[in-house]
């Protein structure tokens, strides 16, 4: 489990880099490592390196994770595309969820978080690049969601988080991150004081964190960098 420190700090090497070249502060851009498909032991092994934000993808592998690692103080964001039927495990035991896309899906967050918990914090997810079969909310419908998302009373609306179609090349990188950019500036200036807890701009991965720190991302969201490559779905 060494590898998995050694890989943690390449990536903040990475990161601190690219704030560098850029003029930001290492401070300002928060580093998710996402474990989907790793067990409990990997997240265990970067915790023990110092990481403590942690991201997952599958609920039912998230909670069996949640439950062996309840003796770390991680704080957990759920990632993945949610269907209105997980909702409820996911307010229960997860601090954060990035992959709000639906307004259905906030009131069932927000009903569903218990009482005794601080709010959820949500990010929107938004489609920037238009791919059909996508999750994510068009652009044009962005402002809507997040207006009707931070009037719910166990939210805290944080932000938005996007998932471009990878490229390769930095330039085109680049450009769909700076379009998500100005979209989430836009959309604070929108909410003004409906939305108090808006800071974050979740956007970055393994391939591209370089171009989202520059763009003016707020949270990378890593995994390959960190745990090393995982098995192809199909
Ligand atoms: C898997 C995943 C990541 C991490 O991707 P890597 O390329 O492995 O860094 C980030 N964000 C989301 C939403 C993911 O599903």
């Amino acid at each position: 489990m060494t590898m998995i420190a050694d890989k943690l700090q390449q990536v903040r090497q990475r990161l601190d880099a690219a704030c560098a070249a850029c003029g930001r502060r290492p401070s300002d851009v928060a580093l998710l490592a996402v474990s989907k498909t790793f067990g409990p032991e990997a997240v265990a092994a970067a915790f023990a390196a110092g990481q403590r934000a942690f991201g997952e993808n599958y609920v039912q592998e998230a909670l069996d994770k949640i439950a062996a690692l309840a003796h770390l103080d991680i704080e957990w964001h759920c990632i993945g595309p949610l269907q209105s039927n997980k909702t409820r495990p996911v307010a229960e035991s997860f601090q954060w969820v990035h992959s709000v896309d639906r307004l259905k899906i906030a009131q069932r967050l927000s009903e569903q978080r218990p009482d005794g918990l601080p709010p959820l914090n949500v990010c929107i997810q938004v489609n920037m690049d238009g791919g059909a079969n996508k999750s994510g909310v068009p652009m044009a419908d962005a402002l809507a969601l997040a207006r009707a998302t931070a009037a719910l009373p166990r939210l805290r609306l944080r932000g938005i988080m996007s998932i471009p179609e990878p490229v390769d090349d930095m330039a085109l990188q680049l450009a769909v991150h700076r379009r998500t950019r100005a979209l989430f500036d836009e959309l604070a200036a929108a909410l003004g004081g409906q939305a108090p807890g808006w800071d974050t701009l979740s956007m970055g991965m393994s391939a591209d964190m370089e171009a989202a720190v520059q763009a003016g991302s707020t949270l990378v969201r890593v995994g390959t960098a960190i745990f090393g490559g995982r098995p192809t779905a199909n």
